[in-house]
Parts: structure tokens; sequence; C-alpha cells
């Protein structure tokens, strides 16, 4: 990798700490909100209501209706609402869903967004948004819809249920994977995607252990972090690519998509990329051609899906999601004709480890 590189440091706050959303209206005051639009997972209702209970004056409304990729009708009706309501901040309690659709209002109003992640999707890390309408998830890049401040309380994610937190922690791992090699890595960013790897792969095992395990569960934060970071920091290429025909043709969880195809999508490219196989080995403890087949089993290990019929996609499906992936692809470490991406997709249909190079 060349040393002749730039690297833009966005401007954001990221704070860590078990307890730490006591800080929410610190940034508040900072942000000058006013007529705050509050989204809310509906599983995080109770709680969102009572982390603004101290400046409830503030709050114009409290949205729960949250929905994954984010649907355009859902985007129209919470944008009008914001309008009518001369919302001036946008606060979001819950997983990339409700940053999602704050980042939408972002785009539409110029307005700041505070998160407070409870998974780790690491949206709230970068300036890409994506709505979904007549089954294609469009997506666009623009700095105003990065969340301005980040609280990372770990004591908010005690209560993820392990099927969300080990499929969720795999599309951070594979957002720390794939800025490895994606257009515009470079050295800084790759640094935090080996930090991201390290921190996943170190936590990961643990918190589906022991769910309760407050340090566990902060080092995964951590990791879902520098996932967010280095996805925002550098690009998309053939394994999101897949997993968005994934999750907005066929509503495919996102997070069950990516731990399902990130052993493939790995297999795949390795053989294109030998430095970044061999960084990778070193932080999962493996050999260079296993990594693909090691990414495999710690989601085995994890209990983590690693098979799309086990995500109740039909077999029959497999040419269009090919089809429709590599006409989207812009750029991938070696070529990634339809056909190829057809016999990557049925063996990540199978759920077969995949073999050593
Ligand atoms: P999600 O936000 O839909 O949450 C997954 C599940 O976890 C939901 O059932 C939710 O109710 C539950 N949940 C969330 N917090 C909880 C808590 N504290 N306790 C109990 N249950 C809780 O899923 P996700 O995987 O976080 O996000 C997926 C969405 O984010 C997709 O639309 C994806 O495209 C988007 N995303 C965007 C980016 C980006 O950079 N723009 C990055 C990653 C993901």
């Amino acid at each position: 990798m060349s040393l002749s590189f730039t690297y833009v440091q966005r401007e954001r706050t990221l704070v860590f700490g078990a307890g730490s959303r006591q800080r929410l209206p610190e940034f508040v005051d900072q942000l000058g909100m006013r007529r705050i639009f509050l989204v809310a997972d509906p599983n995080g209702e109770v709680l969102a209501r009572s982390l603004v209970s101290q400046f409830a004056d503030r709050v114009a409304v409290v949205w729960i209706d949250v929905r994954q990729h984010v649907p355009e009708d859902l985007a129209a009706s919470a944008r009008e609402r914001a309008t009518e309501l001369h919302a001036d901040g946008v606060i979001t309690l819950g997983g990339g869903s409700a940053t999602g659709l704050a980042k939408a209002l972002a785009l539409s109003h110029g307005i700041p967004i505070i998160a407070l992640p409870t998974t780790y999707a690491g949206s709230e890390q970068t300036t890409i948004y994506g709505v979904t309408g007549n089954r294609h998830k469009q997506t666009g890049s623009n700095p105003v819809v990065l969340p301005r401040v980040s609280i990372y309380d770990a004591e908010l994610t005690l209560d993820l249920p392990p099927s969300v937190t080990g499929a969720s922690a795999f599309n951070a791992l594979a957002h720390c994977v794939n800025g490895l090699y994606s257009t515009g890595a470079n050295p800084v960013t790759t640094a935090i995607s080996l930090e991201g790897v390290r921190a996943i792969r170190d936590s990961l095992p643990a918190v589906m252990a022991s769910p309760r395990d407050i340090a566990a569960r902060e080092s995964l934060q951590f990791g879902a972090a520098m996932a967010g970071i280095t996805l925002g920091d550098t690009s998309t290429g053939l394994h999101h690519k897949i997993c968005h025909v994934l999750g907005g043709t066929f509503n495919l969880v996102h997070a069950d998509a990516h731990s399902v195809v990130l052993p493939h999508s790995t297999d795949f490219n390795a053989a294109a990329l030998p430095g970044e196989m061999k960084r990778l080995a070193d932080v999962l403890g493996c050999q260079p051609r296993d990594v693909a087949a090691s990414l495999w089993d710690l989601a085995k290990a994890c209990g983590v899906p690693t098979s799309l019929a086990q995500l109740g996609l039909g077999r029959e499906n497999l040419r269009e999601v090919a089809a429709r992936a590599a006409a989207e692809i812009k750029s991938n470490p070696r070529p990634a004709t339809e056909e190829d991406l057809l016999v990557l997709l049925e063996r990540a249909h199978a759920g077969t480890r995949p073999i050593s190079a």
C-alpha cells in the first residue's frame, strides 16, 4: 500500500462508557436542540422516554415506527411530521433502522443527529443513507447525515437478544473485512479495520456466552464503531451489493444476510488479496489461506446464521440476486460476473464451510 494518501477526518464526537447516556443533555444543549424528533426502536421506547425526561419539554415527538432499509413511505411520513413540528434535531435510540430514519430526516431538513446505538450496525459513523422503494434500495452519501454525536453506552445493549447480537456483530465484522480492500482504503482505515476485527473477534464469543458481560459488550461496541468509521471512510463493494439486494429486494434481515455472505465473499476475493489475508490471519489467529473458513467457524461457534436457505430464501431466487448485484458492482479486487456471483450464492445458500485455498 502506498504511503501517499489523503485521509479526511470528519467532525464527529464519540462518547464511550457505561452510563455515558447521562451526558445526553450536555450535547442537546451544545447543538441547540429545542424541537427534538426522537426516533426510538419499538423495543427501546420506554428507555428512550426516560432518557429525555430531563428535557421532555424540548421533545416534539417520540417516533417508534422504525423499519429496516427505510421504506420510502415511512421516510415521507416522518419528513412531513418533522416539517409540521419545525424539528431542529434528531435523537435516535436503536439500531441501524432507527439511525436510517434519522438520516432521512437529516438529509431533507439539514438537522443534526445525536445517536445512541443499541446494535452493532455502525451506521452512526457513516455518511451513507438509504431508502427503499419498488424492491430496490437506493443509497447515497452526504456529510449532513453523519451523526454529530454518538454515545456508546453498553448498558443500553445488555438486553439485546443473542439472535440480533451475533448477526449484528457480523455486520460490523463485514464492514471491517471489506474496509481492508474497498476503494478508498488507506493506512488509517486499515488500522481502524484491523482494530475493529480484533475487538469483535475477542469479545463476541464472550458476549454470546454471557450477554450481560458489560466489559465484553463495551469491547463489541468499540469494534462496531471502528467498523462504522471504516465503512464510511472507504466504500462498499461486492459483499455489500449482494447484501443490499438480499435486503432491499427479498427483505432478508440485513445483519443476517451479512453474516451468511461474509465468509463466501471473503473466499471469493481471497486469492486477489494476499496482503490483506495475511493481516486478517494475524488478527484472527489462523493461516492466511484459512481466513474465510475462520470467519465461518466464528459464525458457527456464535450461533450466527450461515446459510441463505436457513434465512428462508428460495434457491430459485439466486439468479435474480446475482444479476441485480452484478449490475451494481463498480469495483472488486477480481472481476465478478453474474455467473461468478451465482456460484458464490449457491455456496452461501447451502451454507458450506469455505475450503482453504
Ligand atoms: P435494526 O435496527 O432493525 O435492529 C434489529 C433488531 O434489534 C430489531 O428487531 C430491533 O427491534 C432490535 N433491537 C434494537 N435495539 C434493541 C435493544 N436495545 N433491545 C432489544 N432489541 C433491540 O437492525 P440493524 O442491523 O441494527 O440495522 C439494519 C439497518 O441499518 C438496515 O436497514 C441497514 O441497511 C442499515 N445500515 C446502514 C448503514 C449505513 O452506514 N447507512 C450501516 C449499517 C446498517
